[in-house]
């Protein structure tokens, strides 16, 4: 059997050449378009402006990503609500999301997965199984704008490329995806309303800056120098810190847009004023912002710095007038921390 398309994961070019293909006008690109990512359905039947015969070509032709919700917790405090989604084959990711005075984000995973390997992630521990298509991280976006549905101020504006897996190791997918989502036809995510995490792949940090969109850049540093850095996150030891800055450097000139560090307080680890005033030093001059995170416990032996370290710690960020928050915690209630719903899973299953 000849494979069905992906039709979720096209641009809208490439659904126009489809159709084309298919021998339609074009503008049945623009309807499927509008139902697939605005409208959220799941299944060629409910495309009710199409033709019945070509619903049913459709049928033969494409598939249509779909994600079960294999689990959904909310946190009756913060609203915070928590997937665990199936892929078709049967592996299993996070999505989250973190209702926001200012709108609401959804904390996309890119990979089954990952292979980074740093020390405090729960994401990590069982290594990292595929790529996700852009199709299904659409999906993921898709399914928190369909549990919002029918609420007041229920429109999903923001998205973080934060939650399972390394998003510059599935460099392709992950742009597409970025692309499909702020189509002013689909979900229309402004591009400035989108970050993406990265724990530092130096070459396509440099390779992002050329893209020419202005996406907000968290790079994952954790400590302000190698010794200790390389510790914690195995990825240092092929990319130094000083090559990591002048790339974060360079991505912030190029789209002019400020870039987050992002660090994560471990108790005894990398917490103490010192590391603070070389963090400083660090990143003298440069266009970013930092964000101090308690760490989130993830089973691995580590804790979060309790509040008075943290609040040292972003003081003396404060006194070198390095721009500095500390991440207010969601959904603590419910393991909305990175990995942990799908460890539990697992753990249950197979691995
Ligand atoms: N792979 C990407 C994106 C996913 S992780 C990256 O590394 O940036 C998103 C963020 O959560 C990263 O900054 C990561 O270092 C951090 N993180 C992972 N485990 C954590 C934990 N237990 N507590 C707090 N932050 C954690």
């Amino acid at each position: 059997m000849v494979e069905r398309a992906d039709i979720k994961s096209m641009s809208p070019e490439e659904l126009r050449a489809f159709m084309r293909r298919l021998g339609e006008p074009e503008y049945r690109a623009g309807q499927v378009f509008r139902w697939l990512h605005s409208r959220g359905v799941t299944s060629f039947a409910a495309m009710t402006d199409l033709p019945k015969g070509l619903r049913a070509r459709l049928e033969q032709e494409a598939v249509i990503t779909e994600l079960q919700v294999l689990e959904r917790h909310v946190d009756p405090g913060d609203g915070t609500v928590k997937f665990l989604l199936s892929l078709a084959d049967g592996e299993a990711v996070e999505a989250v999301l973190l209702r926001y005075r200012h709108g609401n984000a959804v904390c996309v995973s890119t990979q089954a997965g990952c292979r980074m390997g740093c020390v405090f992630c729960a994401s990590t521990v069982g290594g990292v199984a595929r790529n996700l298509t852009a199709g299904e991280m659409v999906e993921e976006v898709l399914v928190a704008q369909r549990h919002l549905w029918g609420q007041a101020r229920g429109r999903v504006s923001h998205v973080v490329l934060m939650g399972i897996g390394e998003p510059l190791e599935n460099y392709d997918n992950v742009l597409r995806f970025i692309r499909l989502i702020h189509e002013p036809s689909g979900l229309g995510i402004s591009y400035r309303h989108v970050t993406l995490s990265t724990c530092g792949l130096v070459p396509e940090i440099r390779r992002l800056a050329g893209e020419g969109l202005p996406i907000t850049l968290a790079v994952s540093l954790h400590a302000p120098n190698d010794e200790l850095r390389t510790r914690l996150l195995p990825v240092a030891r092929r990319y130094p810190i000083q090559e990591l800055i002048a790339a974060s450097s360079e991505y912030a000139e190029r789209t002019g847009r400020r870039v987050t560090f992002e660090y994560a307080l471990i108790d005894g680890v990398n917490d103490i004023p010192e590391l603070a005033r070389e963090l400083a030093r660090l990143l003298r001059g440069l266009l970013c912002h930092v964000n101090l995170i308690p760490l989130n416990p993830s089973g691995r032996g580590l804790r979060g710095s309790p509040p008075g370290r943290v609040r040292a710690f972003k003081e003396v960020l404060e006194r070198f007038g390095v721009p500095v928050t500390v991440r207010r915690e969601l959904g603590a209630g419910i393991e909305a921390a990175c990995g942990q719903l799908r460890r539990r899973a697992a753990s249950r299953s197979h691995m």
